[in-house]
């Protein structure tokens, strides 16, 4: 424990008054202050761990949330993990907005499929979009699988299709996309992260 010698408790002392005079002479009660600050929109909200899903830096992120009369969780706020090792509770300004992409209202909330040479963006359901997805990477498979190459090699590729990851996948989405991708004789895979 930390000893206060007689000097240095009259010089905590001498800030403080001070303090209370600077307050007082600022026009604010710091006696107020303090019940405002204990009145923060996230005291008593529950706090989640999470990662930043934009970059490869991976910085952690602490989520707060609150459980609302009628049952739902709002979101309060998305700010830095100040116990991270990797970005002790900074943010650069793109993470600092993470929390827009559930709360912001131009989030596009389904997937939307624009036609070849159309001009407009339709929704489409899940369902219709995964099947379209499943039925474009089955045609440009067929149309640019190789079994073999020119010296006769067995090769089971397709140079037609290309898969990119991002950084926001852990590493067991990027272990499985790997292996589908590897076995649907794909041979261009990239990956965004640069870690
Ligand atoms: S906060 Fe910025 S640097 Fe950190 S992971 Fe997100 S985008 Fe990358």
């Amino acid at each position: 424990m930390a000893t206060v010698t007689r000097g240095g408790f009259l010089t905590l002392a001498g800030i403080g008054t001070a303090a209370v005079l600077v307050g007082s002479e600022l026009g604010f009660d710091l006696a107020q202050a303090t019940e405002i600050k204990q009145k923060l929109r996230i005291a008593g909200a529950t706090e989640a761990h999470s990662l930043c899903p934009y970059c490869a830096v991976g910085c952690s992120l602490i989520a707060y949330t609150r459980k609302e009369a009628d049952g739902s969780v709002k979101l309060l706020q998305i700010e830095g993990d100040p116990d991270s090792p990797v970005n002790e509770g900074r943010l650069c300004p793109k993470g600092a907005t993470s929390m827009q992409l559930a709360t912001s209202e131009r989030r596009v909330g389904q997937p939307l499929y624009r036609a070849p040479g159309a001009t407009e963006w339709q929704k489409m359901s899940w369902d219709d979009m995964l099947g379209k997805i499943a039925q474009r990477i089955k045609d440009s498979r067929d149309q640019t699988f190789v079994a073999t190459d020119k010296k006769g090699n067995l090769v089971n590729r397709t140079d037609g299709i290309a898969f990119a990851g991002g950084a926001a996948f852990s590493s067991e989405e990027g272990y499985f996309a790997t292996k589908v991708m590897r076995g649907l004789g794909l041979t261009h895979l990239e990956q965004q992260a640069r870690v």
